[in-house]
């Protein structure tokens, strides 16, 4: 896996990393081993990222492993696109699972001789009852349930059925195996829970070998049995179902006995995480794929030039508890801020341009100014920017009569062109409309950057590309996915923020961009960090997508 992503971040303290810590000191496990388990019906998104730091991060912390494991019980909602998805994002974020990728689908054999294990010692029949009968005869948290009247049959029928439903003799939904637990149970999840369910369909691992499949309960304990996992971790809405968990492990001949924990989930505002809701938008084309950069997901995240680096220090950032709480995406904002700051170079990028003549500079001079990289950095070097007599500015950086406080260009005004001249405004051109077409400056050869000249004092500083060499090149602005802080009700896509992206389609660059590559990250001075999108730009001629703006500016 690539080098470029090695990383020794030690997590923070949490509670799952002290029971590790005790489990190991005690000798309850002599090594520890860990799993993530996403089901393949959807891109991985930043709140995966969150568990995979933690499991990865603990078996890294601790020389233990952690398994890549899909979660592949329902074929119907599964693809082998998410599944190539999930891996690449994972290696994106710098884990690395070895040899351990694993498919719940590649244990269904064990797990229905485990199904016909519970039938035989009495523990499990089949239901006849439809889905909705199932669901009425469960009660609710206050009433126990009604035991179904197909709950006492043999164990013979019972294995004769389920025999049957394997071999396809019922269409979807005809029947279903339960486990028979407690109908009157405190715990609705103790109510008989389904835990085989018919399905015709091809599964993205699996093919057509089955047309019966294990429910999540069923399928997950014993999942983490059969490879040994140590410490399984999951989310807090599972907390109920731990129960359930113990109880399959107890019941069957399993070789080890895993323990499930629970830790919040991470809910971050401005976007939606749930994968239901990510596939609607992408369905509905209201982004253009699981990729756009305004998706929370890990390929989105990359693609906008967030780095792996700045979404694991986020993780680390926001630790792991159990109290339910929402995360300000301000937060993940800061943290590619602060990566970027380090070691994106600084290079010059003009917007929305507007034309500048130097009226009294040589027609005949072009020179070079070198120019650092990075003020911090030298390491980073420096690289060659023209200068000559006609420039781009950008067009808010110029007020023919500036509004109070306006620092920048007005008509008479100065202002230095950074790393170059001091410039004086002697005049505009206008286009028919009335709208400023161009700039008429004088300049002072003796104000260049670093000449003695150059201490003379004005108020501001602005960015320019000079108009000759500059490449043309789009870019696309990209704000947050919502407008509201956290979606609510069925009707939540009307909070999609209807300026989450603005494309500008002739912003000129200094030259040194045309030999940026797909993933290079770069600070446009003054703008923002801005990256080379990854799936649009060709060989000379690259897209931009910005990342995050300089300074969190939102809603103020
Ligand atoms: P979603 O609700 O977004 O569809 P999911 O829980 O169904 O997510 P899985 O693919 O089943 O997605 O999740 C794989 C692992 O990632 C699980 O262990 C799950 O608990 C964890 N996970 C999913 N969403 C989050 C989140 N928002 N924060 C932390 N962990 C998460
Ligand atoms: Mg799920």
């Amino acid at each position: 896996m690539s080098n470029s992503n090695e990383h020794n971040e030690v997590q923070a303290s949490n509670f799952i990393r002290n029971i590790v810590m005790e489990d190991l000191k005690s000798g309850k496990h002599s090594s520890i081993v860990t799993r993530f388990p996403p089901e393949p019906n959807g891109y991985l998104h930043i709140g995966h990222a969150k568990a995979i730091c933690l499991n990865f991060g603990l078996a890294k912390e601790f020389n233990g492993k952690c398994h890549l494991r899909f979660d592949d019980t329902n074929p119907v909602k599964e693809d082998t696109e998410y599944i190539e998805s999930i891996k690449e994002s994972v290696k994106w974020l710098g884990f690395d699972w070895c040899q351990d990728e694993y498919y719940t689908s590649d244990y269904f054999e064990q797990l229905y001789e485990w199904a016909e294990y519970l039938i035989v010692n009495g523990k499990a029949y089949v239901d006849d009852l439809s889905a909705e009968e199932i669901q009425s005869y469960r009660g609710t948290l206050t009433e126990p349930g009604k035991e179904s009247p197909f709950r006492n049959r043999t164990v013979d029928e019972n294995l004769d059925l389920f025999r049957r439903m394997r071999k396809g003799e019922f269409p979807d939904g005809a029947k279903v195996l339960r486990a028979k637990i407690d109908m009157a149970s405190p715990n609705i999840n103790f109510r008989d829970p389904v835990i085989y369910r018919i399905l015709h369909a091809t599964h993205p691992h699996a093919g057509d070998k089955w047309c019966i499949y294990p429910m999540y309960d069923f399928a997950h304990g014993q999942s983490d049995a059969i490879e040994g996992i140590t410490h399984s971790v999951c989310t807090l809405e599972f907390e109920s179902h731990r129960p359930l968990y113990d109880w399959f492990l107890d019941n069957l001949p399993v070789k080890s006995r895993p323990h499930q924990y629970e830790f919040a989930r991470l809910n971050l505002t401005y976007t939606v995480m749930s994968k239901r809701k990510l596939l609607q938008l992408v369905k509905d084309g209201d982004v253009a794929g699981w990729d756009d950069p305004r998706m929370p997901t890990l390929a989105g995240l990359r693609r906008r030039g967030f780095t792996p680096e700045a979404v694991r220090n986020f993780c680390h950032i926001i630790g792991v508890g159990r109290s339910d709480s929402w995360i300000d995406i301000g937060i993940l904002e800061e943290a590619v801020r602060e990566d970027l700051n380090d070691r994106a170079p600084r290079v010059m990028a003009v917007l929305e341009p507007l034309k500048l003549v130097i009226e009294n500079y040589p027609d005949d001079l072009h020179e070079e100014l070198s120019i650092e990289y990075h003020p911090q950095k030298p390491e980073l070097g420096s690289r060659k920017v023209a200068f000559g007599k006609e420039l781009y500015i950008e067009r808010s950086d110029f007020q023919e009569v500036p509004e109070e406080g306006f620092k920048r260009l007005t008509l008479n005004g100065e202002v230095r062109l950074r790393k170059a001249y001091i410039i004086k405004c002697t005049g505009v051109e206008k286009d028919s409309a009335g709208n400023i077409i161009l700039i008429r400056c004088s300049y002072d050869p003796d104000t260049k950057s670093g000449l003695p000249g150059s201490k003379k004092k004005v108020k501001g500083t602005i960015h320019w590309v000079d108009a000759k060499s500059a490449i043309s090149s789009e870019i696309r602005l990209y704000d947050r996915l919502l407008s509201v802080v956290s979606p609510s009700g069925d009707d939540w896509k009307k909070d999609l923020n209807p300026d989450s992206i603005k494309i500008l389609t002739d912003c000129k660059l200094e030259q040194s961009l045309e030999k940026a590559v797909a993933e290079e990250h770069f600070q446009f001075e003054r703008q923002g960090y801005f990256c080379v999108d990854m799936r649009d730009s060709k060989p000379g001629k690259p897209v931009f997508n910005r990342t995050v703006t300089l300074k969190d500016s939102w809603g103020k």
